[in-house]
Formats: structure tokens, sequence, C-alpha cells
């Protein structure tokens, strides 16, 4: 759990007893629900306070999801467990994080950030604690920006860095299950929060990333939802 969140007067018992239970969840190895009623959906509050994670225990959901994966369990061979491959040999790590802070709407998210900005991603670099510190794995990406939608306009024409979760490189490839990892050459338009550290970073990944693929293309798919904007429907909801 992040204690910087958690220790804040509003994290009640109930609701930490709901994160705990919702990490549980991904310990059994159940994934995020769109659902509000399941334990799995993967905010906490929403961005105007109001509470977004409403069940502190497994919904109905989470139970016939839970009877899925183990429901056959009792006549499953023991020798499986033994076969099981050791995770470091392929090492592809797939992490669910769970926001605190969800968005409604794009009005809101633009709210938060600090800078929104149109531009081509140049290069990209891994950064990371230790060869196993996954949860470390973060990508430095600079990308040239061609227009600032929100934020210090100085910035036009110019490039800047930031902060995506995840990465690959030779010895593990962590990727996050509401994260898309940006590649050079992408075209897109990202909302982003400045850090303590004066780092920039994508707020909740996906929800943040708006794709086109390339310049020559006129339409900007959301990753959030695969909900297509053009970039003057999305300037209409910033203002
Ligand atoms: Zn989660």
């Amino acid at each position: 759990m992040n204690t910087y969140y958690t220790v804040q007067s509003k994290y009640t018992s109930s609701i930490i007893n709901g994160i705990a239970t919702h990490e549980m969840g991904h310990a059994l190895g159940l994934d995020h629900s769109n659902s509000t009623s399941s334990v799995m959906f993967p905010y906490t509050f929403y961005s105007d306070g109001s509470l977004a994670r409403t069940t502190t225990s497994p919904g109905s959901d989470d139970k016939a999801a839970l009877a899925s994966l183990y429901g056959h369990l009792a006549i499953a061979p023991q020798s499986d467990v033994s076969a099981n491959p050791d995770v470091k040999s392929d090492n592809i790590v797939m992490l669910h994080p769970s926001w605190a802070v969800g968005y409604k709407d794009i009005q809101s998210l633009a709210k938060d950030a600090d800078m929104i900005i149109e531009g081509t991603i140049e290069h990209s670099k891994l950064k990371k604690n230790a060869p196993d510190d996954f949860l470390s794995y973060k990508t430095e990406h600079t990308i040239q920006i061609t227009d600032v939608l929100k934020g210090d306009r100085s910035f036009k024409h110019s490039s800047m860095s930031f902060n995506q979760l995840g990465g690959i490189d030779s010895y593990a490839s962590v990727t996050y299950d509401t994260g898309t990892l940006l590649h050079k050459g992408d075209h897109v338009i990202l909302f982003l929060r400045k850090d303590d550290n004066g780092e920039y970073s994508l707020i909740n990944e996906n929800d943040s990333i708006f794709f086109a693929g390339d310049l020559t293309k006129k339409e900007y798919k959301y990753l959030k939802n695969n909900e297509k904007f053009t970039k003057d429907q999305i300037q209409a909801k910033i203002k």
C-alpha cells in the first residue's frame, strides 16, 4: 500500500480494508474489473473526492472469477506445482496498479494535469534501481513537442522528458495492465503531472494517453477506453 495516501484521514479503516482485499485479489490472480460492485475496481476515489471503490469484500463477479480459477484445483495433479517454470527464466512481468484517484471525464483529468502536450516520442531510456526490482522499472521518454494545450507554452517546438511506468531491457519486460509502453515515433497527446522532484509523469498511464500512431493521422485513440477524438475535440474539453 502507498502510505502517502493511506495516512490521509479520508482513508478510513474500511477503505484500507477494501484496498487490502483488492490487492489480495491480484495475488490470487484476479484482474481489474470495470464493475463498481467489484472489489477489483481499480480506483479508490474519484477526483471530486467521492468514493470510487464502494465495496470492501469480494462481489459476485469476483467470486465467480475465483471459482473459475480455482474451482478445479482439488482434482489437479500435485506434480503441476513442481513443474511450474522458474518465473525468472522468462522475466515477463505484468503489474496491476490500483490508482488512488480516478477521473470520471477528461475535464477533471485536465484539471489535475500540469501540462498537456502534443508531440512525437524521440527516444526512450530505461531507469531501474536493481535488476530484479520490477516495481522500480521506469521508462524516461524524450518527446519533441508540437503544441502545448495546457501549461508552459515556451516548451512548444522544444523537447522535454517524462516518465512512464514499466519498461523493457535485456533482463525483463515489465508492463502494466492499465498502461501502454510508448515507442520512438509515436505521435501522442499526453496529460502530465509534475512531481516533487520536478519530474513529469503520466497521470494513471492509459488515462492520460491519446494515441495517433503517426503525424499523418488526424484521429487520436484514447487508450483508456478506445474512444476516438480529433485534437479539436480534446482541446474543447480542456478549456
Ligand atoms: Zn489493482
